[in-house]
């Protein structure tokens, strides 16, 4: 299961593995986990639509267990391409196995969960997974809580570039006037006459 979403993509999301449903469909996080993970994107204004989601397992694991360091290890250059092809601005990192493999010693998920880490300007933000969330319902809010700083990221990372500054004046020869700015002023009018703006057909 590769994946969905967009190439290149502004913002990249990388969970654990497939489980049952994901495996059937061919799709990324169609489960409950799934379901929380579109609320909260909504939540910051993303659709899933519009940001890559993918796992660092390729394969679900039999009956679901954690992945196997080998396994990851298989699966690595997988998301390594993708990474490469996709060139996201920020990466969302869902859970400790994501954690583990894409950001190795920074620290537990428990310590990290919410904080921007820059890699060779990349930003990497480490979450809670949403199927923790499910099983502790008090990590929800905190999942809402980093999801808003997210979008503060967000809107840091993806800023439109300043536009450039007004031109300094060129020197003038002395004593040539300094062209009027601003707007023009009004023409008289002859006593009486009304002042209309004509609307001049477009076509
Ligand atoms: N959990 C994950 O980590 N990935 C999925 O795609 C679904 C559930």
């Amino acid at each position: 299961m590769p994946g969905t979403g967009p190439c290149p993509a502004d913002v990249m999301i990388v969970g654990e593995a497939p489980g049952f449903n994901e495996d059937m469909q061919g799709k990324p996080f169609v489960g409950a986990a799934g379901k929380l993970l579109d609320t909260l994107l909504a939540q910051i204004g993303l659709s899933r639509e519009s940001v890559f989601i993918t796992n660092v397992l390729k394969c679900r694991p039999p009956q679901n267990r954690d992945p196997m360091p080998h396994e990851a290890e298989a699966c690595l250059p997988y998301l390594r391409a993708q990474f490469k092809l996709l060139q996201p601005k920020v990466v969302l990192v869902l859970g400790r196995h994501a954690l583990e493999r894409m950001l190795p010693g920074v620290g537990s998920i428990s310590r990290v969960h919410g904080q921007m880490f820059e890699r060779n300007g990349v930003a990497f933000v480490p979450l809670y997974h949403p199927a923790a969330a499910l099983h502790n319902g008090g990590l929800v809010s905190e999942l809402q809580g980093d999801f808003d700083r997210v979008r503060e990221y967000l809107d840091k990372v993806l800023a439109p570039a300043q536009p450039p500054g007004p031109l300094p004046a060129l020197p003038r020869p002395a004593g040539e006037a300094a062209t009027p700015s601003g707007p023009l002023p009004a023409l008289p009018r002859p006593a009486g006459e009304a002042a209309t703006i004509e609307q001049l057909p477009l076509l």
